[in-house]
């Protein structure tokens, strides 16, 4: 049986660092649906072209469109023993797909970390944020800074602020996650796979509490 876990939490709470460190230390792939649409952008592919209006708007790309890159990316050969869903899903329309995706190939989702933290703090990380443009490693000016500005840590690659990290973009999209993304705590809680965590601490404290987590269920 391989392991799937869906990481839920509004923008900025710390999904995507959380997501790096434990698919790192478990050997489970990271699949996060902002940095596939990201690297669709980046390719001009025409799913890129389709996605980036919504993006810079900080409205979600249509479900179609979203179930079908991650159907396409849970297939692939790295997600064998698993994967930690990042970003996906976001809509419960979302939320059944990847039951009857998962279920198709005889796997389920296992676990719902849900990690949060109050809104201020969410626009003062997102408007800290620098992520690389090679792989979308994240930083933060203040709390996470790279070793040398602007450049990534791991791959020396340039880091940019995202477009939709200006705040406007994002007190939009903190209300597009409560409208549209908050309805799967309540999904998740009923089926009892939602575990809380607090995301309102420093990172590694956020890390120790969700390995905790996964722990205790396996
Ligand atoms: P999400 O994927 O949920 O949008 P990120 O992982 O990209 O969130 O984190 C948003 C920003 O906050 C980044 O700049 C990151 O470095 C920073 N960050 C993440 N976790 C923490 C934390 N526990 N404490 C302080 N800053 C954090
Ligand atoms: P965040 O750091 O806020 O969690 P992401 O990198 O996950 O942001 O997503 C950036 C943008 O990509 C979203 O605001 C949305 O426009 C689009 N997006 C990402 N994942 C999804 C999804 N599952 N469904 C629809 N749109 C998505």
């Amino acid at each position: 049986m391989a392991t799937y876990i869906v990481l839920l939490g509004p923008p900025g709470v710390g999904k995507g660092t959380q997501a790096k460190i434990v698919a790192n230390q478990s050997g489970l792939a990271h699949i996060s649906s902002g940095d596939l649409f990201r690297e669709n952008i980046k390719n001009h592919t025409e799913l890129g072209q389709l996605a980036e209006n919504f993006i810079n708007k900080g409205e979600l790309v249509p479900d179609d469109l979203t179930i079908a890159m991650i159907k396409d990316r849970i297939t692939r050969s790295d997600c064998e023993s698993g994967a930690i869903l990042d970003g996906f899903p976001r809509t419960p329309v979302q939320a059944d797909a990847a039951k009857i995706m998962l279920n198709e190939i005889g796997e389920d989702i296992d676990i719902v970390p849900f990690i949060t933290a109050p809104d201020e703090i969410l626009v003062e990380r997102l408007s800290g944020r620098w992520t690389c443009r090679k792989s979308g490693h994240i930083f933060h000016t203040v709390f996470n800074p790279p070793l040398k500005e602007g450049v990534c840590d791991i791959d020396g690659s340039e880091l940019y602020q995202r477009d939709d990290d200006k705040v406007e973009t994002v007190k939009n999209r903190i209300q597009v996650y409560l409208r549209r993304t908050s309805p799967l705590i309540a999904y998740y809680r009923e089926q009892g796979k939602l575990v809380e965590v607090q995301g309102n601490q420093a990172i590694e404290e956020v890390t120790r509490d969700l390995l905790d987590v996964l722990a205790k269920e396996y």
